[in-house]
């Protein structure tokens, strides 16, 4: 199967979808994204993404270019050609390009013109759940230097990405980050730790991603199944001394963090606790 990629209600091959060097999203990281996983061929928690990308595109002010209805069937139609199972569909809106050029203003910071925005959709491969735990991943902290509007997922990644090439230079699955000695979240998840027997995960603010798998992990699997939670600001030593450390994300759950900085939390293997709420996410997605 091609790679296809969806400009602007246009499909393309991979290969030949283009966007304008004008594009703000190009110029200024003027967008935002979405990520929406699709399970069995299913989408997982469309409302949820659907909702994110809505109040982002609100929070930057940037009209939704398409109704909700719209939205869904131009989702469908995209893709409908896709062979994949388990795959996620990444979406991404831009403030676009100047609808004009005559004026002879290429780039100006200040949202001044008339644009049209862009919006972008292509679909990757991933792995589906099973029904075993995943393999132990290890992370590293790092000193969270992103800025203070961590909440919009904007499309501007450096600090993720850098942090992320930082954690894999070190073979590490993720960088978790460190703001004031508290910990945010992880540079492509959310955080969660395990003192005796009870979960604590970051309150949102504008220092984290309100992750839709966080939610689903709090509200579907935790609450409902009996565990004492506290949402509530942890340290980077609560981290390390934790007995059990999980970080969340839509493409791969619950993922067991079993060491960190070089250092293993309790025993170096999946915690109890852990491993019972991914058996049990596993077994809610049916
Ligand atoms: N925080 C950050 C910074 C992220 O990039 C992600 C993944 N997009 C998450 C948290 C997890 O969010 P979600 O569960 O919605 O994938």
């Amino acid at each position: 199967m091609k790679n296809k990629v969806f400009v602007n209600d246009k499909i393309y091959d991979a290969e030949n979808a283009k966007i304008s060097v004008f594009d703000r999203g190009y110029l200024f990281s003027d967008g935002i994204y979405e990520l929406i996983p699709y399970f069995n061929s299913k989408p997982f928690l469309f409302e949820e993404h659907y909702n994110r990308l809505e109040k982002n595109l609100e929070m930057i002010d940037l009209a939704n270019p398409y109704e909700k209805d719209d939205w869904v069937n131009k989702i469908k139609n995209f893709i409908k050609d896709c062979d994949f199972k388990n795959f996620y569909l990444y979406i991404q809106v831009t403030r676009g390009i100047p609808r004009d050029y005559n004026d002879g203003v290429l780039r100006e910071h200040a949202v001044t013109k008339n644009y049209k925005p862009t919006v972008c959709m292509f679909f990757s491969e991933i792995n589906g759940f099973s029904k075993e735990l995943p393999k132990n991943k290890s992370a590293i902290t790092m000193e969270d230097k992103r800025w203070m509007q961590c909440n919009i997922k904007s499309i501007s990644l450096l600090f993720n990405a850098y942090a992320k090439t930082v954690a894999h230079s070190q073979g590490a699955y993720e960088a978790i980050l460190v703001r004031n000695g508290m910990i945010t979240e992880g540079c492509s998840s959310n955080v969660f730790i395990i003192k005796n027997k009870i979960i604590k995960t970051t309150p949102t603010s504008k220092h984290i991603l309100p992750g839709i798998t966080r939610s689903y992990v709090i509200e579907g699997i935790i609450k409902n199944n009996g565990y004492e939670l506290s949402i509530v600001d942890f340290s980077e030593n609560d981290l390390v001394s934790a007995d059990e450390v999980f970080v969340t994300n839509s493409t791969q759950g619950i993922v067991p963090i079993t060491c960190i900085n070089n250092n293993d939390i309790s025993s170096g293997l999946c915690g109890e606790i852990t491993e019972k709420l991914y058996k049990k996410f596993v077994r809610s997605l049916g």
